[in-house]
């Protein structure tokens, strides 16, 4: 029976949407193996974090760790999930594709002598172990990767998965394993936020998105105000962030971020798969471009074809007329 374990991070004592978004993969992986899941949640507020975990479904272990600042460090994270990990021997441990947890599953992989597939854009169960999506050549070709043995380490990117509620929570436990090694402390000197930072497109619901097409700087007040009208964040490609008009926080694609808002509006965005690899995942996925035959065409739910500097304030206007 295929143990699946995944590595939740902690933000202020809280799951990431990552790690909401790995506790449900781990079930859905359970479930399709026939085997269990657990989640092993380490920081502290490990145990409050460990109740939302738990809404999700698989088993979650606790553990209370000293953190500095608002997230423990993953020189404190990783030789506590080694040494639980090298115990209870899981077959698959699914770890986010962050900073963080690109330095966890390299302490991971060292001590428990497992391999590691990364950047993973899906996981399916098939064979007796986990087939992990890849996307190489800039999003062109998609891989499908297996471990030879059947076990291993998965970093697994954001939205890969939607975080969903189980009928039946897991239940928590706590542990205090020893570290399995001493690891040199990392300590966090400072967070910079970002002066004149946008809302983030991490979390946001709806993302309105500009491309070369806005024209430039100010043409992005009109993206701006549709983003506004529904309460949303505003992102674009990398065109438009090399040109210096929007920070590189709010690129979107594979040299960017990941989203998945319920409802992604392009503006004079072509489509390019660099972007694309950003923003596939979203729920709906609307277009405006004056070319009916730009690539976005292909992939979006709903597409007007026009001038965007017509379009966009419209769809605010009546956006404002029926939000009230
Ligand atoms: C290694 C690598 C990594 C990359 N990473 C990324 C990445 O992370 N994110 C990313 O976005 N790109 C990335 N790119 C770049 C990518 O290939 C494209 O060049 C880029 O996405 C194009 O941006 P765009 O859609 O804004 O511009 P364009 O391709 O120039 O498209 C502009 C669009 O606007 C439309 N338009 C123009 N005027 C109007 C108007 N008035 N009304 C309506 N529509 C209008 C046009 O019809 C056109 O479709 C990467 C490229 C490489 C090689």
């Amino acid at each position: 029976m295929a143990a699946i374990w995944a590595v939740a991070e902690l933000a202020g004592g809280r799951p990431t949407r990552l790690s909401l978004e790995l506790a449900t993969l781990a079930r859905q992986l359970a479930q399709a193996s026939g085997g269990t899941a657990t989640v092993v949640a380490v920081g502290s507020g490990a145990a409050g974090a460990a109740k939302e975990l738990a809404a999700l479904g698989p088993r979650v272990i606790a553990v209370e760790a000293p953190t500095e600042g608002d997230r423990p460090a993953a020189s404190v994270v990783a030789p506590r999930l080694a040494a639980l990990a090298g115990e209870a021997r899981p077959d698959v441990l699914l770890v986010s594709a962050s900073p963080d947890g690109k330095d966890v599953a390299g302490f991971l992989s060292a001590r428990l002598d497992l391999p590691v597939l990364v950047n993973a854009a899906g996981v399916r169960w098939a064979d007796g172990g986990p087939v992990v999506q890849m996307s190489t050549f800039g999003g062109r070709l998609g891989t499908d990767s297996a471990f030879t043995h059947g076990r291993g380490i998965v970093l697994v990117r954001p939205g890969t998965v939607t975080a969903e509620p189980a009928l039946a929570p897991g239940a928590v436990e706590t542990a205090d394993p020893a570290p399995s090694a001493e690891l040199p402390p990392v300590r966090v000197v400072e967070r910079v936020v970002q002066a004149g930072a946008a809302a983030s497109i991490d979390d946001a619901r709806v993302v309105v998105a500009g491309g070369r097409g806005v024209g430039g700087p100010e043409g992005f007040r009109i993206v701006e105000e549709l983003a506004d009208a529904f309460g949303g964040a505003v992102g674009g490609t990398r065109a438009v962030v090399d040109a210096g008009w929007l920070p590189y926080s709010q690129q979107i694609g594979q040299t960017g971020k990941i989203i998945k808002p319920a409802l992604y509006v392009a503006t004079g965005i072509s489509g390019a798969i660099q972007h694309k690899v950003g923003m596939q995942t979203s729920g709906t996925i609307v277009a405006i471009n004056r070319d009916p035959d730009a690539p976005i065409v292909e992939f979006a739910d709903l597409v007007v074809v026009g001038d965007l500097f017509e379009i966009v304030p419209r769809l605010t206007a009546a956006v404002r007329a029926r939000r009230g």
